[in-house]
């Protein structure tokens, strides 16, 4: 007789498996560079290293489960209070809290594609099922397709703005007409990992949005343009019942010292830190104006990445980046999405396009 093997739910057998961006091969000689994971290309500012040093001498203790400190300074820093804020190790875990927070099995969350790879993860996850909607031709969000995808199941839609990886960014108009005709019970999850890079003055502010609104909610991420990945903090600005439900779900204690610490220097550090902001924010723009006078196709972008329909060839394409020491991230058969990283991998990136250009039309 065989023994009875524990059961996985069956929804794990189609859960996809999250693929980080490739870090490079170490390539004797020379440098590399990894454009894959949307990372800030700047080390640390010295303040936000000597505050990880003196958490360091508290590693005996856990945090403060309230994160008193990085609440408060959120909390003057956007004019919310401090219970409609909640921290996670990174805003994807708020998310994933939240998802928790609002599906029961069965339930359905909508949301645009192709946009975070996340997303189908954290929404199966819950027993819930995803329900996507395709980016129009520009690869922007299709709010009324979006709209027509809701049904009596619904209980969140994304919003992904810039969207990644396609790096267009929604208009505060639309998408406040958007939530004016989504069902008052739905929760509109605005994903605004790269708000600090957004120049277009028409783009949304989520948080502008989440206002005065029962249902929608604002994440946020010290991930990008504060440049803290490897130290996993982000938060959610929402509704009081909303936030005190991701509270409730998140792992206790998930929010580390360090990255209590990390965060709040970085709040006061704003001004130095949105200085790499903006320096990385003119990379873009002449990397995009370079990548289109060579005669490619790249949508807008509002964020620290742009993205090259390449379709067929994306998977070669990248290849090509590899051999010069620079990893982007390829979305085989669709695109590929390059972060803006330092200008000498940017560089690359731009001798790679030029020289398949040359080679393959
Ligand atoms: C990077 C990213 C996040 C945030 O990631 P964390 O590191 O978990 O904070 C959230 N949403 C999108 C779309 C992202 O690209």
């Amino acid at each position: 007789m065989s023994e009875r093997l524990p059961r996985i739910r069956d929804v794990f057998e189609t859960i996809p498996t999250y693929k980080p961006g490739k870090p490079p091969a170490p390539k004797p000689g020379r440098s590399t560079f990894k454009l894959s994971s949307n990372e800030n290309p700047y080390p640390p500012l010295p303040g936000v290293l000597d505050a990880l040093s003196g958490a360091a001498e508290r590693v005996n203790r856990y945090p403060d489960m309230g994160a008193v400190h990085l609440y408060e300074r959120l909390s003057e820093r956007f004019g919310v209070p401090v219970d409609h804020l909640a921290a996670g190790t990174g805003s994807v875990a708020v998310l994933y809290h939240l998802l928790q927070a609002m599906c029961d099995p069965g339930d359905e969350v909508v949301y645009a594609w192709r946009s975070f790879e996340a997303y189908p993860i954290a929404v199966q996850v819950t027993g819930a099922r995803s329900v996507t909607v395709p980016l129009n031709a520009k690869a922007e969000h299709d709010f009324d397709a979006m709209l027509a995808a809701i049904t009596d199941r619904t209980r969140v839609v994304i919003v992904c703005t810039p969207n990644n990886p396609t790096g267009p960014a929604v208009h505060g108009d639309p998408l406040a007409e958007f939530i004016a005709k989504v069902p008052s019970h739905v929760v509109i999850v605005i994903d605004e990992a790269y708000r600090e890079f957004v120049r277009d003055p028409h783009v949304a502010d989520g948080v502008d949005l989440y206002r005065d609104r029962d249902n929608v909610v604002c994440l946020r991420t010290f991930s990008k343009a504060y440049g803290l990945a490897g130290i996993r903090v982000g938060y959610a600005i929402a509704p009081q019942p909303i936030a005190t439900a991701i509270r409730k779900a998140a792992l206790p204690f998930g929010v580390s010292d360090f990255a209590q610490v990390a965060a709040t220097v970085s709040l006061d550090a704003e001004d130095a830190l949105f200085q790499r902001v903006e320096a990385l924010v003119a990379e873009r723009a002449r990397v995009v104006d370079a990548m289109r006078e060579q005669g490619w196709e790249v949508p807008d972008t509002q964020a620290n990445f742009f993205w090259l329909p390449l379709g067929a060839d994306t998977v070669d394409f990248a290849a090509a980046c590899a051999k010069e020491g620079v990893m982007i991230r390829p979305f085989p058969g669709d695109g590929a999405r390059i972060t803006i990283g330092e200008s000498e991998a940017n560089d690359l990136v731009l001798e790679v396009a030029r020289h398949w250009r040359a080679t393959r039309g």
